[in-house]
């Protein structure tokens, strides 16, 4: 990369932080502000972000990028408004005995950072950029967005939109692919959020570690599906469906893979068969299915499949309409279930992060738990069932980052749960007071009464018989 584009970027961030330090201290209403003018950019402006994001996909539902990207972002742009006075009050904390009674005070203020940067993926690549915005803005906070180089055109809106709407000290898009996103992750923010691949995560790690920048990492992972024996089949089917088929199985939180009883097995893959045709009767030329994002994607994906047939699995395909997907030039890839997987298959392996879900099978429930702790830490879990026994036991034996409880996905919906992972699948969360917290600076304030403590407390020298009764009373 031209160096003249990593000054560019020094200039950029070291003009929001001068700024930044100038407005202080900003009222409430400036965050407001922020926020309100990114919920109108993407209100005003949703027919032109959902359409250059269906062009980059090749295909992608408007009414799904409304859902995924827009609505959501919006409604949490609400949820930040309505909280953020409420989050930003300071704490009064208790100070040891008998310091209150004389005087003393302490105090927790929560306070911006300064400048965060955030780096974006492309599969939302709407709300995964204006999403941790809102609350970077709710906690006072400026902001540069690095989003994807997969999504051009959105990225592109987005530099443009955001351009008309903030002075580029208040908030800024950066645009370019991996030597930008690498210099900007280098950068020495005050926070750096990074939404993306575990493997890219380290290195934004990394480059963040040399300026000590703290980090957000949202990553990925294999996010599995129990499938208790209580559960119904026919419901947990359609769900597993879809939250494997929307944006074609290009989720963070897809259900990854199923683990289900050995002698259910038959009946909960005809329970998914049957979930995904009822939502997509056809597929290639159903707007409603979105394409993979890219033919390196799509051949990551096919490479999956053929890797997982050769070493013996069975693939089945879900092509409702028996269509010709060899000939097609879509990059629509039907839901393809894997059965008889084994460990050395790449599915088992790496994160799937398009529609292809192996099916595990177990005799007892502890091998799929034991399975799971052998493994990464995923980002979601889901259980199937009725069972509240079998359900704690599943919940409390293993770890994730959040988890669904007879459904897939949707814990990341509730704003006013911390959404985050857990190790390879992430550090530090956001939504919810946590993610407010998260990119504010908890600062504590003590104030010292008139009365001198510490000679009171007996820890000022000369030491004497004070001290030793201090440390005797301390000791016990
Ligand atoms: P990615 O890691 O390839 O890219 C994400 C971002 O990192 C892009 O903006 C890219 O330009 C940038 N980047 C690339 N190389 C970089 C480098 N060397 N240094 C710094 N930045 C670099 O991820 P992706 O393929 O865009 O997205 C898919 C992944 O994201 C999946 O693993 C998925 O699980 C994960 N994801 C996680 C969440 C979550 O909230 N936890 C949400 C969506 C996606």
């Amino acid at each position: 990369m031209a160096d003249n584009r990593k000054t560019e970027l020094e200039a950029l961030l070291e003009k929001q932080r001068d700024a930044f330090t100038a407005a202080r201290p900003e009222p409430l209403d400036a965050r407001r502000d922020r926020i309100e003018r990114a919920m109108a950019l993407l209100k005003e402006n949703a027919d032109e972000l959902c359409k250059a994001m269906s062009a980059d996909f090749g295909s992608r539902s408007i009414q799904q990028s409304m859902i995924t990207d827009i609505a959501s972002t919006v409604g949490f742009g609400h949820y930040c408004l309505k909280n953020m006075a409420k989050w930003s009050r300071p704490e009064r904390r208790k100070v040891q005995f008998p310091l209150g009674l004389l005087g003393a005070k302490a105090e927790l203020r929560y306070e911006p950072k300064g400048v965060i940067g955030i780096l974006s993926p492309w599969n939302f690549p709407v709300n995964l950029s204006f999403g941790p915005l809102m609350q970077v803005f709710a906690a006072g906070n400026r902001a540069m967005i690095k989003p994807s180089e997969f999504t051009e055109r959105t990225s592109d809106v987005m530099a443009e939109l955001v351009a008309k709407r903030f002075s580029d000290d208040e908030c800024a898009v950066v645009t370019g692919g991996p030597e930008v996103a690498h210099a900007f992750s280098s950068l020495p923010f005050d926070h750096l959020v990074f939404t993306g691949s575990t493997a890219t995560g380290r290195k934004v790690m990394e480059a963040a570690a040399r300026n000590l920048v703290p980090v957000t990492l949202e990553l990925g992972g294999k996010s599995p599906v129990f499938l208790g024996r209580s559960a119904d089949l026919k419901k947990a089917g359609e769900r597993i469906a879809m939250g494997k088929m929307m944006n074609a199985g290009q989720i963070c939180l897809a259900p990854d893979y199923l683990y289900v009883p050995e002698d259910m097995e038959e009946g909960a893959v005809a329970a998914v068969e049957l979930g995904a045709r009822d939502m997509y009767p056809t597929l290639l030329a159903n707007d409603d299915y979105a394409s993979v994002v890219s033919d390196r994607h799509f051949d990551r994906l096919k490479g999956l499949v053929a890797d997982a047939r050769e070493k013996g699995a069975d693939v089945i395909e879900v092509n409702p309409a028996d269509e010709d997907f060899g000939n097609s030039n879509t990059r629509k890839m039907p839901l393809t279930i894997l059965r008889n997987v084994t460990d050395d298959m790449a599915a088992m392996q790496e994160e799937i992060f398009g529609p292809v879900l192996p099916v595990k099978t177990y005799k007892a429930i502890d091998e799929a738990i034991d399975y799971v702790n052998k493994n990464d830490r995923p980002l979601g879990l889901y259980y199937f069932g009725e069972d509240g026994g079998e359900r704690e036991k599943v919940l409390t034996r293993t770890i994730s980052g959040g988890v669904t409880v007879n459904d897939v996905v949707f814990h990341v919906s509730m704003e006013d749960l911390p959404f985050g992972g857990v190790g390879p699948s992430g550090i530090g969360s956001y939504h919810g007071v946590e993610g407010f917290r998260e990119f504010s600076h908890a600062r504590s304030v003590y104030t010292q009464p008139k009365i001198d403590v510490a000679k009171l407390g007996g820890f000022k020298p000369p030491y004497g018989s004070a001290t030793d009764k201090a440390i005797k009373t301390m000791m016990k």
